[in-house]
């Protein structure tokens, strides 16, 4: 499912299912509905902040509960920041512990990227270049 598709769910389920909902409106806050609102186009930039709505109405929904779960941890995941002493392995991008400051690869990369080399130097002596 995309994020479209997920918020539209979202939406369609606080419609239906949300206690708090009126006609587009939030009994709770009396504003709008944060849920149902065109101005936030996409879960990350507050269409579901609603704490009401995560934790009584959207569990309701298992199913579009993991989904929404799985759309923000991977947002956040997707950020720039590591833990303090790692890096981002240039190929693979996931982080690792660099053993040396200069490392670019996980360890994974770094083995495949020196084979890769191994073999490049080989047919470069094969060859006579
Ligand atoms: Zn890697």
């Amino acid at each position: 499912m995309t994020d479209k598709q997920i918020l539209k769910s979202i939406k369609a389920l606080a419609r239906g299912e949300c206690a708090n909902y009126d006609r587009g409106n939030c009994l709770l806050t009396d504003r709008r509905c944060h849920l149902v609102n065109p101005n936030y186009e996409s879960i990350h930039d507050g269409a579901i902040d609603c704490d009401y709505f995560l934790e009584c109405v959207l569990p309701a929904d298992w199913n579009l509960n993991d989904l929404v779960a799985y759309a923000l941890w991977y947002d956040e995941a997707d950020e720039d920041i590591l833990p303090h002493g790692m890096k981002r392995c240039e190929i693979c991008q996931h982080p690792f512990v660099p053993t040396h400051p200069r490392q670019k690869y996980c360890k994974g990369c770094a083995e495949g990227a020196n084979r890769r080399k191994t073999r490049e130097r080989m047919y470069e002596q094969r060859h006579g270049l």
